[in-house]
């Protein structure tokens, strides 16, 4: 395993992660939601940063970077498609490219939708990748910037990874998800007693995240569009995944 992770809760709802390239002792900070939060986590690691690795723009995840960047002189990766938006951007990617961290690979991924330009950062061999906003469990990035055609492909990118791969999401929805997850498709025995488990995870402070792709493909809606007893439900059987996802996110934003 290349890489070790270090996941801590900040700000109200945010995930944050330091990922340690173990060859090398590289570090690196996936998104910058809370630089005090960040500081303290590299100061019990006895870790030094030394990358940041940005999925989107929003000041939840880059809105650190210039701080960190000030402090420890790390390198800055992130979109390509943001790459204005982006304080500090050092290094821009996109779709298809691979991306050094010590001794460890990255293949990233566009996955527009939530914004414009978002990626996502998938280390194959550790069979983890870091999401940002584009799915939750059970759940899914907002449509800010982009449209239902772009956040359904950027899904089934994810979809289409292994389904061991680790995701993990930039923020603790998923008890809310699952409320809304079964609002739509109540007959999935999967999701049933997943909901239960997480309301028992939260009960106790558990984080619900890393989930994992083959855990999604069975219980999140927005990756759910061609199952049938979620069409049925919403009363779109035989309709395209594309406009079975359109709908399924409209009834989220207003559930
Ligand atoms: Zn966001
Ligand atoms: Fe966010």
């Amino acid at each position: 395993m290349p890489i070790e992770t270090r996941q801590f809760a900040c700000l109200a709802d945010n995930y944050g992660y330091l990922i340690r390239d173990r060859e090398t002792g590289a570090v690196a900070a996936i998104d910058t939601p809370d630089v005090g939060a960040i500081n303290n986590q590299l100061d019990a690691a006895g870790w030094r940063l030394t990358h940041i690795l940005n999925t989107h723009h929003h000041w939840d995840h880059a809105g650190g970077n210039l701080a960190l960047k000030d402090k420890w002189g790390c390198k800055i990766i992130g979109p390509k498609a943001e790459a204005a938006q982006i304080p500090g951007l050092d290094v821009a990617v996109g779709d298809g490219d691979m991306v050094m961290f010590g001794a460890s690979k990255a293949t990233v991924y566009d996955t527009p939708g939530h914004t414009s330009g978002h990626i996502i950062f998938h280390f194959a061999e550790d069979a983890a990748a870091f999401v940002g906003d584009t799915i939750f469990a059970m759940g899914c990035g907002r449509l800010f910037e982009g449209t239902a055609e772009q956040m359904w492909a950027s899904l089934s990118k994810i979809a289409a990874l292994p389904p061991q791969t680790k995701l993990y999401c930039a923020h603790e929805y998923t008890q809310a998800n699952a409320a809304f997850a079964l609002s739509v498709d109540p007959t999935n025995p999967q999701l049933q007693s997943r909901a239960r488990e997480v309301d028992r995870l939260r009960a106790e402070g558990t984080p619900t995240i890393p989930t994992d792709v083959a855990i999604e493909l069975q219980t999140n809606p927005f990756l759910r569009a061609a199952a049938p007893g979620l069409q049925a439900a919403l009363g779109m059987s035989g309709a395209s995944a594309v406009e079975v996802f359109a709908e399924t996110r409209r009834r989220k934003d207003n559930f």
